[in-house]
């Protein structure tokens, strides 16, 4: 390589901003999208009618952000900040935890396990009162939330590893990694199980994602050092914008070192979001999903068109990368 073009790479390694969509809109797509496989014989049919509404609208909260007040700290919870144990001594029911730190302190660093426990209690009372369009809004939604709380970024306040000097991070693990290696992952989980304790299981799933953590940091940190910054990015063009990657080999050599994390995220998402579903579903007694209607009410779909219309011309803030 010349030079000139050398030194032309490097500058725009330095300034074009590192491409990183949320669990990529693609991760959070094909989850719930897979999520209905495992649901069993008596809700399959209805899910698999509507699987194009549940993989499509996977990414709804997260286009929520900026419209919807009060909607950005449902993605994750900041767990270090409340100290070195806080993973074991936070407590794990809401009207505890808002005694202990109040309310404004937790919706400040975030309530992703306590919103997945209200979405359940909402799904199951749409499936009590047979609500068709608040059936398919809430297990889309439900699955978003929970594929964000097995997400190890979204347990830390150092969501962008914006602390450590490891910016770009958070879509690196949860995006460019299941973009390229998604494919080669085992994603037969088996069939969905009963949750007798819905609000402690959101907290399963945020403590196996901070225990893999240090992993994520320590990991890339190491590969930074051993792999020359040009060799660490590489540029491809999306939607024809020329955009800084992290190259192929060092997402390879990344995903290696991390043995299995990503796709054992994804299939912990996967299983526990079919999970929930089936619970929401025998906790509303079982209703017979085939009597449903089959279409979304007129007010439904046009509150979809409005929430489609809001995000695509509303104010896009600048987005702040990893906080998704
Ligand atoms: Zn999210």
């Amino acid at each position: 390589m010349a030079p000139n073009t050398k030194a032309v790479l490097l500058l725009l390694t330095l300034l074009l901003p590192l491409n990183g969509y949320p669990w990529g809109f693609f991760a959070h797509q094909r989850i719930n999208r897979l999520a209905v496989f495992a649901l069993p014989p008596e809700m399959i049919g209805f899910y698999k009618r509507h699987i194009r509404y549940i993989t499509e609208n996977a990414v709804n909260p997260d286009k929520r952000r900026y419209v919807v007040e009060g909607e950005a700290a449902r993605h994750y919870i900041d767990l270090d900040v409340y100290g070195d144990s806080a993973l074991y001594r936070m407590p794990r029911l809401w009207q505890q935890a808002v005694e202990r730190y109040s309310e404004d302190t937790l919706q400040a660093y975030g309530i992703v396990p306590w919103h997945i426990h209200q979405t359940k209690y909402q799904l199951t009372q749409a499936f009590k009162n047979r609500n068709l369009d608040r059936i398919l809004r809430l297990s889309a939604d439900l699955g978003h939330y929970v594929a964000d709380a097995c997400v190890p970024l979204h347990t830390t306040q150092n969501y962008n590893g914006q602390l450590t000097g490891q910016r770009g991070i958070h879509g690196f693990w949860e995006t460019r990694l299941p973009e390229l290696f998604s494919d080669t992952f085992d994603f037969f989980v088996g069939q969905a199980q009963y949750i007798g304790h819905p609000q402690l299981k959101a907290w399963d799933l945020v403590t196996s994602a901070h225990l893999a953590l240090d992993s994520v940091l320590l990991f890339e940190k190491q590969l930074s050092q051993e792999m020359e910054e040009e060799k660490k990015y590489s540029f491809e063009v999306r939607n024809n914008l020329t955009t800084r990657v992290y190259s192929r080999a060092f997402a390879k050599a990344y995903n290696n070192k991390l043995n299995g994390q990503v796709e054992r995220q994804m299939r912990l998402a996967i299983h526990t979001i079919a999970s929930y579903w089936y619970t929401a579903w025998v906790d509303a007694g079982q209703p017979d999903l085939r009597t449903l209607g089959k279409e979304l009410s007129a007010a439904e779909k046009l509150r979809l068109e409005m929430e489609k219309k809001a995000y695509e011309t509303g104010p896009h803030l600048p987005r702040e990368e990893g906080r998704d």
